[in-house]
């Protein structure tokens, strides 16, 4: 009787809503029964957790697995039960797959962040995002950033490296550029970021000083190499590969894809797997998409580009609308601040770039983009499709979608440590960042011509304990900033 009451009580505490008292059936019972019952009611009334996640396929330990239940505290922290949990609201997953947060490791939304983090961060959420660090470029003074940024509400957490190349553009002497870089860090920037290929009169022992001084603070260090080209992408590894040695710190190679292993993929993959297995400590990661974009006023089209890459003015498309470059237009367009051009799909052919690369166990996925602008972004559809279309990808090339999620979480979590220790994980104690998605239709559905679309398949974003994006519509704003 007494298990059948307390199983009876249980069931009410799952299905039931905070405040509800005790069915009066269940108080018809003897004075000892009806005791306990009150207090489960009260405690019911004072649920322990405020949203519990139920009969989902849980990734956990790198492994998906069954019969959890995943509740969320009031602080929005984390408790990973195998018994079911009383909480005010119950989420059903059932054939869902309940993951910690994506991590998008390389976002980008440096040109105007005041102006552009609200829709940036947008489409961030809506593609399962919880955590979107800008390690490319990221702030030039973090202090000022966060000082402006962390009052603000923001959809998802949020981090920045040292903008290496702003500081370049601001101070001539080298003492003073220096100077800044180890202030940044110190300001909680969580990683040293530069792009020799944009300054390309950065000279070796200058772009290898910042990884020294990163290295003091056991920060990483992103590089967008520094040459693009079939004959001299190599070289760009080469050199990374050269300051990890000869610094010790770990290095980042942004977006190897496009920038260092796009037609030498196989080759710049030994390189780095061979210095790795000699104590080096490199990283890489990839946007999954066989093209790639940039600013048309940027270094990557001065001289014989056509040659470099292997195009010509009508393979560039205008993002956001669609228009195709000509010989007339190439020279006005290229005046134009900030207009991005794509190359066609199909110039980095998955095959020989992106997925040996996720082949390695030093690939993980960032975005390289971000949205910036509504209704039509002049964006890569990367920075709202991203992270749907790495897992799709992924699946569609054989890949388990525990492979996928650990390329997409797991790796770049650990690349920012310690400021990520108590997230990325359905771990008890853990911040919740979760989210709930559905394997057979999640895909990204961003393109060239209208990148401002939401990624299918997400079903629910939680951040930091608080939804924020459910069913197609956008909840509440929770997201922190990640700094040191
Ligand atoms: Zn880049």
């Amino acid at each position: 009787m007494k298990k059948l009451t307390r199983r009876k009580a249980l069931k009410d505490l799952c299905i039931g809503s905070a405040g509800l008292l005790l069915a009066p059936s269940c108080l018809a019972e003897n004075q000892q029964d009806s005791k306990r019952q009150v207090q489960m009611g009260k405690r019911r009334a004072k649920a322990d957790f405020k949203i519990v996640i139920k009969n989902g396929k849980a990734y956990i330990n790198q492994k998906l697995v069954e019969g959890y239940f995943i509740g969320i505290d009031f602080n929005g922290k984390l408790k990973i039960s195998k018994e079911p949990l009383q909480a005010e609201q119950e989420i059903d997953a059932v054939g869902k797959i309940v993951s910690p947060g994506f991590i998008d490791i390389l976002a980008d939304n440096a040109n105007n962040p005041e102006q552009t983090y609200a829709i940036f961060e947008k489409y961030k959420v809506t593609d399962g995002l919880t955590t979107v660090f800008q390690m490319h470029g990221g702030a030039e003074f973090p202090k000022k950033f966060h000082d402006y940024f962390d009052k603000l509400p923001h959809r998802v957490n949020y981090g920045v490296s040292v903008f290496v190349m702003r500081l370049r553009l601001k101070y001539a002497s080298l003492a003073k550029r220096y100077e800044m870089a180890e202030q940044g860090l110190k300001e909680g920037a969580l990683a040293m970021a530069h792009s020799p290929e944009y300054q390309p009169d950065t000279s070796y022992e200058e772009l290898k000083k910042y990884a020294e001084i990163a290295k003091k603070y056991e920060r990483p260090y992103f590089l967008h190499l520094r040459y693009s080209s079939k004959e001299k992408e190599l070289d760009g590894v080469k050199e990374a590969i050269r300051i990890a040695q000869e610094t010790g710190c770990q290095i980042h190679i942004d977006h190897i894809n496009s920038t260092g292993g796009t037609f030498n993929m196989a080759k710049a993959l030994d390189l780095i797997n061979d210095a790795n297995a000699k104590g080096a400590k490199i990283t890489c990661c990839v946007y999954p998409y066989s093209f790639w974009a940039t600013y048309l006023i940027s270094e990557r089209f001065s001289g014989d580009w056509q040659k470099r890459y292997g195009i010509t003015y009508e393979d560039l498309q205008i993002v956001g609308s669609g228009e195709k470059i000509t010989v007339q237009s190439f020279p006005i367009y290229r005046k134009r601040p900030g207009l991005l051009v794509a190359v066609p799909e199909g110039t980095m052919p998955f095959e020989k770039t992106i997925n040996l690369a996720l082949q390695t166990d030093f690939c993980m996925f960032g975005s390289d983009g971000g949205i910036e602008k509504e209704p039509r972004a002049n964006s890569h559809p990367r920075g709202a499709g991203f992270a749907a279309t790495a897992i799709r990808h992924c699946l569609n090339i054989g890949m388990s979608l525990e492979q996928a999620l650990e390329r997409l979480i797991d790796r770049p979590a650990k690349l920012i440590q310690p400021a990520m220790k108590d997230r990325a994980k359905l771990q008890d104690d853990f911040w919740a960042d979760i989210t709930i998605f559905d394997a057979q239709n999640i895909r990204g559905k961003a393109t060239v011509a209208n990148p401002n679309q939401f990624s299918e398949g997400i079903e629910c974003v939680i951040v930091n304990g608080e939804i924020a994006y459910q069913n197609g519509k956008l909840v509440k704003s929770n997201g922190k900033p990640i700094r040191y």
